[in-house]
């Protein structure tokens, strides 16, 4: 009794303690502090991408909002009893990184367990496999991501390959695109495939079989890759929940604070992880059309409906699939592929597309387009130009994702429509293997209508940066200063190779810090509230380690975000 007694006053003491705290911090933020700011940065070099005040030596926030930005001394003269100041001592204080073209549902789902995507040959997936199984013995299947296809060159992976190491438990490892899996005996068997076992969708989505009719351990496309994964892995909103938490703190990590998803949405986890406040990240999603046959409209209509808008999550866009990927021809192209002749496929035709985009434009819903085929993209300015012809006053914004393959003379068509155009500037790397595929799929003669970045700042159309991560390819990161010095370099991270043709069109430094912010933030329509550091604008910033004006540009990679604010909370930051 005497011991309930005691715990019982230590109970009321802790709960006086923290109700005179909360009471006092509340009389002292409505009293003395009132008005004043909660952060402020000081002997900052900050670079606001605004060009009314390009550069400031100080920033002041409060309640999420930048108040000041200027003079260390003018920051200062918000400081309260409660103001946190931080001496940046000369460091870079940046507007938070917009991306604009990303899959953060897919990490969360194909990037749960073993991370290949850094690696580049055979030798090194089969050691991380080993090790990873060494070091989880307790796991009972190993879930992968991220090999390449190069690597395997014209021999697609085998199970034996994997058995070899592992052949007590599953193994099943996405390939970097996840359009293909590469899994060991024991998966296949757990999943029950056999010789017997029928394809999915056969020539499309299939096992690959030796000549008697053995699965190989080699899978093509989602539905087969699906017989095998759902068994190995419950896919219900606890795995979702765990990869997201798992990665978003990545994601701050490297200076993001807004991601456009691009496309297969999962709205209300990023709403469940808002509400557990672990949504590092504004988010705006996106209804994915990828099937001419289905009602999209309504389908989009009704998603929108059902997904509020909160503090950190919007949904306003539509994205369209209009074409696939060059490598399988089914993108439109305005001159024939080289290797076949033909001029490829899209997948809406015309008259499908500017249906769309019309029922879109009519009530001022945002379209962001997957068109990797210069003709393809032709269709999509021809859709939306009607669409503006028919709804002038419509206030819907166009983006284009990848920008791929445009020809000269679709530029001055973008800028008209004040297209924004978003590139993965992971892919303007200069990489002598893809240069050497891209020439046989589509010869030389067209390097010109090559992710033409400078041509169309010239003209006048917006460029932003969104690295299609984790799908992204050969080179699949989430860095943002990676991307920037591709855009300038147009080279890989070390500058030994060769520069991407044309050679004439990297961007400049400032221009390239653009696209990593105002001009993501103005492909989504947010450039009033994000995108630079300006009075009134959110307080998303970040701190770097170096001044990337001092760095020579194949170093840009080198330079390490150390502190990011997201809405005037921290998400991240450096250890001392
Ligand atoms: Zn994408």
């Amino acid at each position: 009794m005497k011991i309930l007694n005691y715990f019982k006053k230590i109970l009321i003491t802790v709960v006086i303690v923290i109700a005179v705290f909360f009471l006092g911090k509340w009389l002292v933020n409505h009293t003395i502090h009132k008005g004043k700011a909660d952060t402020i940065f000081i002997n900052a070099n900050v670079y606001t991408v605004d060009k009314q005040q390009p550069t400031a030596e100080a920033v002041a926030v409060k309640e999420g909002e930048i108040i000041s930005v200027g003079t260390t001394e003018q920051a200062l003269n918000n400081k309260g009893l409660l103001t946190k100041v931080i001496d940046l001592q000369g460091k870079m204080l940046l507007p938070g990184f917009v991306e604009s073209h990303f899959h953060a549902t897919n990490a969360g789902v194909f990037g749960q367990g073993l991370w290949l995507a850094d690696l580049n040959s055979k030798e090194d997936y089969l050691k991380a496999v080993k090790a990873y199984a060494d070091n989880n013995p307790d796991i009972p299947a190993i879930i992968g991501f991220g090999w390449k296809s190069f690597a395997f060159a014209d021999q697609p992976p085998t199970k034996a390959n994997l058995d070899a190491i592992v052949a007590d438990k599953p193994v099943f490892l996405f390939e970097v695109s996840a359009h293909n899996a590469w899994a060991n005996s024991k998966a296949l068997a757990v999943a029950n495939i056999t010789a017997q076992s029928k394809d999915p969708q056969p020539n499309v989505s299939y096992f690959k079989r030796d000549k008697n009719g053995e699965p190989t351990g080699f899978i093509v496309e989602v539905s087969a890759e699906m017989q095998v994964f759902e068994q190995l892995q419950d896919l219900d909103a606890w795995f979702l929940y765990k990869g997201l938490s798992e990665w978003f703190p990545k994601f701050s990590q490297e200076g993001i604070t807004t991601i456009f998803e691009a496309g297969q949405s999962e709205y209300d986890m990023f709403a469940i992880l808002e509400i557990l406040g672990k949504l590092s990240t504004r988010i705006v999603t996106s209804y994915y059309a990828n099937d001419p046959n289905k009602d999209n409209f309504s389908e989009f209509k009704a998603l929108q409906q059902s997904s509020d808008k909160t503090p950190l999550i919007e949904h306003n866009f539509l994205k369209i699939n209009v074409d696939g990927d060059p490598a399988t021809h089914s993108v439109k192209l305005y001159q024939p592929y080289k290797d076949n002749n033909e001029y490829g496929a899209t997948i809406f035709n015309q008259q499908q597309l500017s249906e769309l985009v019309k029922n879109a434009v009519k009530e001022d819903i945002y379209i962001h387009f997957h068109a990797m085929g210069d003709a393809s993209l032709g269709m999509v300015l021809t859709a939306s130009e009607l669409a503006k012809q028919a709804y002038p006053q419509s206030s819907t914004r166009f983006s284009l994702a990848h920008g791929y393959l445009l020809a000269p003379k679709d530029l001055q068509r973008l800028a008209d429509l004040d297209f924004v155009v978003s590139f993965a500037g992971n892919w303007i790397n200069g990489n002598q293997a893809d240069i050497d595929a891209e020439n046989r799929l589509l010869g030389s003669g067209r390097f010109a209508s090559w992710y033409p970045l400078k041509s169309l700042d010239k003209v006048g159309v917006k460029i932003s940066l969104g690295s299609d991560f984790p799908v992204s390819g050969d080179i699949s990161t989430y860095r943002m200063l990676d991307q920037i010095q591709h855009v300038v370099t147009r080279q890989l991270l070390d500058g030994s190779n060769a520069v991407f043709p044309p050679e004439n069109e990297g961007v400049s430094l400032e221009l390239a810090l653009k696209m990593a912010t105002i001009n993501g933030a103005y492909l989504l329509g947010m450039e009033n509230e994000i995108g630079s550091i300006k009075v009134g604008k959110k307080a998303d910033l970040i701190v770097l380690d170096k001044n990337l004006f001092e760095l020579p540009p194949t170093d840009i990679h080198k330079a390490k975000v150390i502190y990011t604010m997201m809405n005037g909370d921290v998400t991240y930051q450096a250890d001392e």
